[in-house]
């Protein structure tokens, strides 16, 4: 092949449309293919249905410890955002790139495969390992499964390196996340006679007015590093009833919280469980003994924190010629490799502006600095 380049790869990896709904693997067996014609196997790890897949690979010697370059295959839908180009069509004009995960972020996974001839051809003292994973975009489901890989295979690597976008800035600290979907049972009957009944969607409002109310307070508790400078607490949909006159029995919602790295991060949902239980749902049962609140973990990205590792910090920000680190306030895969002990840091091409929008796009420029960032990285390797 000849020497592939960044733009060349970005093109194809944004002709897959990797949604977190469909399957990923014909993304994930292109670049396994890729990675064969420079004689590196990689590992494939498929999820419970075998329709989705993680993937991992070392460049390098395998018994030392390297730098991990982490990103995700999956991208947000494109349903109902108008595009003004094919989504699924990696379109330039003028100095940006268009098409969907440019920016989040299979550029970043395009600018590391490029590298890979290169990072073959010089004699690494230490390795990269390529760790790429499906689902990040609904909860960060495929990393686990990654990164307990990783943890079994390999001594613990000096740095993991998540390419989300960050306009190539160091990012050492951000938000967890928790998700949860609540549903609450009642009891049908005709809205003419409202006590004959039990009205889920009245008790759902009485549990989404506590959520405000946690709101309020968390509000009070801030941490001037990040922005918003609080945990934030959001309902993203509501689902409930049939007709106009009708007494609902049933209503559901899903609801997140994002909240500081140093807070507990089950203390909104047993706040939350224990005004659902103690309180809501036994008024409910006073009028319908078959009433029912029930609340289901549906997501948890844990928070990466800051305190990591100074010594590796500043080695990034050498070769990134950065002099800031900054938080974000999205999740990312990051905490998930920091649970094993493992110096994370955030740094991709792109801004998280672009992200999950209609016309997403990369600037031409950030995919340079990203290059530049890699040349650096592996002469490091190639050194230590
Ligand atoms: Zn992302």
């Amino acid at each position: 092949m000849d020497s592939p380049n960044s733009k060349d790869i970005l093109e194809k990896l944004v002709s897959f449309d990797s949604t977190s709904s469909k399957s990923n693997l014909d993304l994930i067996l292109f670049i396994q293919n890729y990675l064969e014609q420079f004689k590196i196997k990689s590992e494939i790890i498929l999820n419970k249905e075998k329709n989705k897949a993680n993937l991992h690979a070392i460049i390098g010697p395998r018994e030392k410890s390297g730098v991990v370059l982490s990103g995700h295959t999956d991208v947000v839908p494109v349903d109902g955002q108008q595009w003004d180009t094919n989504p699924f069509k990696l379109t330039k004009k003028v100095n940006k790139l268009f098409g969907r995960g440019t920016a989040d972020m299979k550029s970043f996974i395009a600018v590391a495969l490029a590298m890979v001839p290169m990072m073959v051809q010089r004699s690494l003292k230490k390795p990269f390992h390529l760790a790429f994973s499906y689902d990040e975009e609904v909860g960060c489901l495929g990393a686990p499964s990654l990164v307990d890989y990783i943890d079994s295979i390999s001594i613990k690597p000096l740095v993991v390196i998540v390419g989300e976008p960050t306009n190539m800035e160091i990012v050492n600290s951000h938000k967890g996340v928790m998700g949860f979907l609540t549903s609450l049972t009642g009891l049908e009957g005709h809205s003419s006679a409202p006590e004959k009944g039990l009205n889920s969607i009245m008790y759902a409002s009485k549990l989404i007015n506590f959520i405000n109310s946690i709101y309020e307070e968390e509000k009070l508790i801030k941490n001037p590093t990040f922005d918003p400078p609080y945990t934030t607490v959001h309902i993203g949909t509501i689902q409930g009833g049939s007709a106009l006159n009708i007494i609902p029995k049933k209503c559901s919602f899903v609801w997140e919280y994002r909240y500081l790295p140093e807070q507990d991060s089950n203390k909104i949902i047993e706040k939350f469980n224990s005004y659902a239980i103690k309180t809501v749902l036994p008024e409910m049962k006073s009028i319908y003994k078959g009433a029912e609140i029930f609340t289901r973990q549906i997501a948890h990205v844990p928070p990466l924190k800051s305190s990591s590792n100074l010594k590796i910090e500043n080695l990034i920000m050498k070769l990134a010629k950065s002099n800031t680190v900054k938080t974000v306030s999205y999740g990312t895969e990051g905490g998930i490799f920091q649970k094993k002990n493992i110096p994370t840091i955030v740094c991709g091409p792109g801004s998280i502006e672009q992200a999950h929008k209609a016309n997403e796009f990369i600037e031409v420029t950030e995919i340079e600095k990203c290059e530049k960032f890699l040349f650096q990285l592996i002469d490091f390797l190639e050194r230590e």
